[in-house]
């Protein structure tokens, strides 16, 4: 299976990633998380990415894809992959979409999480992040059992540089902008599932559990 996650920032893409690569026993692949693991490492290209992450701005594209094709060059692929956070523009869908179709291994789906702004504002502004694990927390609607601590590896969480108000409204029109033209273009290819991503973390991964199903998986 090979699958992308949609849908604007806040939208739930990595909360749900987390469950539905494990379900697909694929490895989850989030270009948001490996720009920074890279600042954090304070490597060269964490060093670029990092003022337009902090601006809410994309990576430019010759970066972004440098390291989408080095991460596919990794055994764990072979077998399939979830994409979550790329592509963000048809730039990066064509040549994603030309490097498939080299190792004949095309697409197959893409899945939107819809939500409106409103919620995605709440959901932001509450995320909380796990410094070791990359585990996705909310203050309100999904925190862990101990305030700041990852039940999962007990890691620190942090809340991102880029959920302050500001830069989450530049973000959204970055997304409307730049990546929302996709659902067009995957729509076209006849790839696109929208799934509604509204309500609870559980209800929204069965209904995209039942979409993968109605994909065949
Ligand atoms: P994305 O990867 O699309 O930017 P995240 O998965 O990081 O979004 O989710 C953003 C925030 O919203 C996180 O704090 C997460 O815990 C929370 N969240 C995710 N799904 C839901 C949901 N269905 N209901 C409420 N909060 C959610
Ligand atoms: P995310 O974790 O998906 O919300 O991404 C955080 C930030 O990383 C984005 O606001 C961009 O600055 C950068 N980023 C992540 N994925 C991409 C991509 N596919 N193309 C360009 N920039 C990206």
């Amino acid at each position: 299976m090979r699958l992308v996650l949609m849908g604007p920032p806040g939208a739930g893409k990595g909360t749900q990633a987390q469950f539905l690569a494990s379900y697909l026993s694929v490895p989850k692949i989030s270009t948001g998380d490996i720009f920074r693991m890279h600042v954090t490492r304070g490597t060269e290209l964490g060093h670029e990415a990092r003022r337009y992450m902090d601006a809410g701005d994309l990576v430019p594209d010759e970066v972004t894809i440098a390291m989408v094709k080095e991460r596919l060059d990794e055994d764990d692929t072979r077998d399939g992959f979830l994409f979550d956070g790329f592509p963000r523009n048809v730039a990066q869908a064509e040549i994603f979409g030309d490097m498939l179709a080299a190792m004949h291994t095309p697409l197959s789906v893409v899945l939107e999480l819809v939500v409106d702004d409103d919620e995605v504002v709440r959901r932001l502004s509450g995320r909380r992040t796990c410094s070791e694990c990359a585990h996705v927390w909310h203050m309100l609607f999904d925190p862990p059992s101990v305030e700041g601590i990852c039940d999962h590896c007990s890691g620190k969480l942090f809340q991102r540089d880029d959920d302050r108000e500001e830069t989450i409204r530049h973000r959204l029109e970055v997304y409307a902008d730049q990546t929302a033209p996709l659902v067009g273009y995957y729509a076209t290819s006849g790839l696109l599932e929208g799934i509604d991503a509204t309500g609870p973390v559980e209800d929204v991964t069965a209904r995209a559990v039942a979409s993968l199903r109605h994909w065949g998986q």
